[in-house]
């Protein structure tokens, strides 16, 4: 894709829902996950002693997310997030050049300072209902064979990013032409995952 072409794809100008850009990881379309994947190494963006993350398992849930707290690559529309047990996930090189990017966020963040590049989000809160999961970007990683992305989450907030609110019906044929389910929360199974944890700490549910 020309720059031209990336920018009035940008601009939701051209035409056909084809020219929207969503990631240029999966503009092209979307390669399966492999079976027996078993995971590898996010590296952030710096030429020079990038952070290294050693990721120790095949990633899930792994999706498009138009939320304006995920990292995702210059000019793209969504982040392409999963999640991963946090035992799996260790920083391997560079450590030292990472911080959090907010402290307070229920989702910790932990970035390259030079690059900015998000390398894992932890959660601390043990009471949170993904606590145990971290989200990775397995974009960063010279492995193939991670898991696909499965549907988008929080697609009406790209418009909290900018986008032009006439450019969402466009935007949402095209998740749908990707295979990528459009939805302004998370996708029903996580969406349920969390009404059952709190079902279960009010008493609604048995624990
Ligand atoms: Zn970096
Ligand atoms: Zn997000």
């Amino acid at each position: 894709m020309s720059i031209k072409s990336f920018v009035e794809s940008l601009k939701g100008g051209g035409g056909g829902a084809g020219d929207v850009s969503i990631h240029p990881a999966i503009d092209n379309g979307i390669k399966p996950g492999s079976d027996n994947f078993q995971g590898g190494t996010l590296l952030c963006h710096c030429s020079s002693n990038p952070v290294k993350v050693s990721v120790g398992a095949q990633t899930a849930h792994n999706h498009a997310c138009g939320c304006t707290k995920c990292w995702k690559p210059e000019g793209a529309r969504f982040s392409l997030v999963a999640v991963v047990s946090r035992d799996a996930v260790s920083v391997a090189e560079n450590g030292d050049k990472t911080a959090i990017v907010d402290e307070s966020a229920p989702i910790q963040r932990h970035a390259c300072k030079e690059c900015g590049v998000h390398m894992f989000g932890r959660i601390e809160n043990t009471d949170h209902p993904f606590y145990g999961l971290d989200f990775v970007h397995t974009e960063l990683s010279p492995e193939s064979g991670w898991s696909a992305p499965q549907f988008a989450a929080f697609v009406s907030s790209i418009i909290e990013s900018g986008e032009n609110p006439d450019n969402m019906d466009a935007v949402r044929t095209r998740l749908r032409e990707l295979g990528l389910e459009p939805y302004d929360c998370l996708a029903p199974p996580l969406m349920d995952l969390i009404a059952t944890h709190t079902a279960k700490k009010s008493g609604a549910l048995p624990a």
